[in-house]
């Protein structure tokens, strides 16, 4: 086996994510069948087989696998990214979004990221395993897919309803961790494990209509306000779940007293869970994320009533974004809405309508794909401990996760790099963070497939 020139193999990588990041694939409408083209293309070149499947036309997939070279019957690595990105207004960006432009040692563009560079480095990872002849005792499947950003329906769980032969591994890696974390001035990477299910409800009131110069108390605008101060202000029932006492575990293994208390207090007093979040930390931003771990969210977001200033309306409907955790269901959380509701007097006024997707599986905690990253972190970040974390948006990771396969969001970037611009203006990423994520992931495969 060959040994790899570092310097050379980032300096194509850095080629790489340039070409993605000309490609625009603004979803909508995602239009990534030329980006799937272009990635088939180069793994074609170097003689490992790939095809792209279109789930529409213009909804292109690509898939490579690079063959086993010692095979022990060992199933699959899979190393998934999207293509599609968010939309970038190019008037508010120092560069244009779409250019690819390197500058001050940093790749500037949308979805450099987010999550083009993972899809160029996990490219360069399967041409570096077959150039150097890596002995592999598992196929390495890369997978960059359409549209991500709008909820996967037309790339990965159109892939995972469809084609999931082509992808079906052992485990898989994937956004959603890899990141730092800081907690009361200590480190940690992060490996995402689970993501709250979406759980989506219409709130609708009814009340009497009629002229607005006759008011009365039955009013459908008056109860709705009612309903969404009461949702928006009352925290639903803390759940400890495994996931979150694996990660409160994880980081209060290494966080000094008495903070180390304070956070197994999160576990073992969830009855005070908001004297605990003080206590474990004064990181308001965090303290938010963690009481969003701990509990299922029901959020207001979208209004709806009325049409004319002198007529009271019969109906007035909010959208409630609201996010459930791993061993819910609709039924467990529609009664602790409901409980809210009650309890402010205003459930028999408004009607509840539930929009759910399937409820998502976690990947374990433990295993070999973790094993691999611990032992990667370990070489090029000593010190830095791995925790699992729980996220409490979604990725396409729910489409494979439900099949049972284990995912793991971890795409790897050193301490210090900043990830604020994900979806904002002047997107960018560093290439000594390419160089970091490149080197990580190489030690991860080499650990978990040759
Ligand atoms: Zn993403």
């Amino acid at each position: 086996m060959q040994g790899i020139d570092w310097e050379a193999a980032v300096s194509e990588l850095v080629d790489h994510l340039r070409t993605l990041l000309r490609f625009d694939t603004t979803n909508p409408p995602g239009n990534e069948t030329p980006a799937a083209h272009w990635v088939a293309g180069v793994l074609r070149r170097e003689g490992i087989a790939a095809e792209v499947l279109e789930s529409a036309p213009g909804r292109g997939t690509a898939i490579g696998r690079l063959h086993a070279t010692n095979p022990t019957g060992e199933a699959p690595l899979l190393l998934m990214g999207h293509l599609d990105v968010v939309p970038a207004e190019a008037a508010e960006w120092q560069h244009p979004p779409f250019a690819g432009a390197v500058v001050g040692g940093e790749v500037w563009g949308r979805g450099a990221l987010d999550m083009k560079s993972t899809v160029a480095t996990w490219l360069m990872l399967v041409l570096l395993a077959r150039r150097t002849g890596l002995p592999l005792k598992r196929d390495i499947i890369l997978m960059a897919n359409a549209d991500e950003e709008t909820g996967g329906d037309m790339g990965a769980r159109w892939i995972a309803e469809h084609h999931f032969d082509k992808v079906r591994g052992a485990g898989a890696l994937s956004e959603g961790g890899g990141t730092v974390m800081a907690v009361n001035d200590r480190s940690y990477f992060t490996y995402q494990v689970a993501e709250k299910t979406s759980c989506k409800f219409r709130m609708t009131a009814r009340g009497a209509g009629g002229h607005a110069s006759v008011p009365s108390a039955d009013n459908a605008v008056v109860h709705l306000g009612r309903a969404v101060a009461a949702l928006g202000t009352t925290p639903l029932p803390v759940h400890i779940t495994e996931p979150f006492r694996a990660f409160v575990e994880g980081v209060a293994a290494h966080q000094p007293e008495p903070s180390r208390s304070a956070w197994l207090g999160l576990l073992s007093d969830p009855a005070h869970a908001d004297e605990q979040l003080a206590a474990a930390t004064d990181d308001a931003r965090l303290q938010r994320r963690l009481r969003a771990m701990m509990a299922n969210t029901a959020t207001p977001t979208m209004l709806q009533a009325g049409s004319k200033i002198n007529v009271i309306p019969a109906t007035a409907e909010c959208m409630v974004d609201c996010r459930i955790l791993p061993g819910q269901t609709k039924e467990s959380v529609e009664a602790e809405v409901r409980a809210v509701l009650h309890a402010a007097g205003i459930l028999e006024h408004i009607e509840l309508e539930w929009l759910l997707r399937p409820i998502k599986k976690d990947s374990p905690v433990h295993g070999p794909l973790v094993d691999a990253m611990r032992i990667a972190l370990e070489r090029y970040a000593p010190g830095v401990p791995l925790i699992p974390v729980m996220s409490t948006g979604g990725t396409d990771n729910e489409f494979f996760r439900n099949l049972g396969m284990p995912i793991y969001g971890f795409v790897p970037l050193p301490p210090g790099e900043a990830f604020g611009t994900i979806h904002a203006a002047d997107e960018r990423i560093s290439i000594k963070a390419l160089a970091f994520s490149l080197q990580v992931a190489w030690e991860v495969v080499r650990t978990f497939c040759a």
